[in-house]
């Protein structure tokens, strides 16, 4: 695998969960169940009955957010805080990462599906919250996810960045093609249950690898 030489693009844009701390943390998993437990209560269905509902959605939508707003007119709101509300004692300070982060003079942006609290919640925890420059979150999105085009659209606007100055960093490859197609670098971290996905979005991915501090280390 060759390397990234932070030289190379000024901007550093990471996604957040899974993405700037590993997936082994877990936290994300907690944040699906709580998102499997609030569609159950919502259309008062039992397991079978969310498996259909995921089968119905799965393709055509974005997150599960968009087909509640679209299909249930759910508050975005509310939805958001109640899938938020999580253990944050799981996520693990990284002293390596904190210190590449550090070292690298790159301009740092947080670009998430979540909302601005959970990611400086996880920000704060790794102690790196200081060192990045800002965070772009779903509201700011206008609840329009990615891999949305007019998602990225809108953070660039946001940022007000150079993509063909970015390198982006995301843990799922769906979300890559868009940034791929405007310009941009693109970092893909998959782990044992994801890496089978690499032919299908290959062509959107300049570097495919399974540990961001590894990676980013000079
Ligand atoms: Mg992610």
């Amino acid at each position: 695998m060759s390397k990234l030489s932070v030289s190379d693009k000024k901007n550093w844009v990471f996604d957040l969960d899974n993405t700037i701390y590993p997936a082994e943390n877990d936290i994300f998993v907690e944040m699906n169940d709580k998102i499997c437990l609030y569609i159950m209560d919502l259309l008062k269905i039992d397991n079978e009955g969310l498996f259909k509902f995921k089968k119905k959605y799965f393709k055509d939508y974005g997150t599960t957010l968009d087909v509640l707003i679209k299909n249930y007119n759910v508050d975005p709101i509310d939805f958001l805080n109640r899938v938020h509300d999580l253990d944050y004692s799981v996520i693990k300070y990284n002293k390596d990462l904190k210190n590449i982060l550090q070292k690298a003079p790159n301009e740092k942006y947080i670009h998430t599906n979540g909302i601005k609290s959970h990611c400086d919640k996880v920000l704060d925890k790794l102690e790196i919250s200081n060192l990045f420059n800002d965070c772009f979150d779903i509201i700011e999105a206008n609840f329009i996810a990615k891999p949305q085009q007019k998602n990225y659209d809108i953070m660039q606007n946001r940022f007000n960045i150079d993509f063909k100055n970015t390198v982006f960093f995301e843990d799922m490859a769906k979300n890559l093609v868009v940034p791929k197609k405007m310009g941009m670098t693109t970092v893909w971290i998959y782990t044992e249950q994801t890496k089978h996905q690499y032919d299908e979005y290959k062509d959107y991915i300049d570097y495919a690898i399974d540990d961001l501090v590894k990676f980013l280390s000079f």
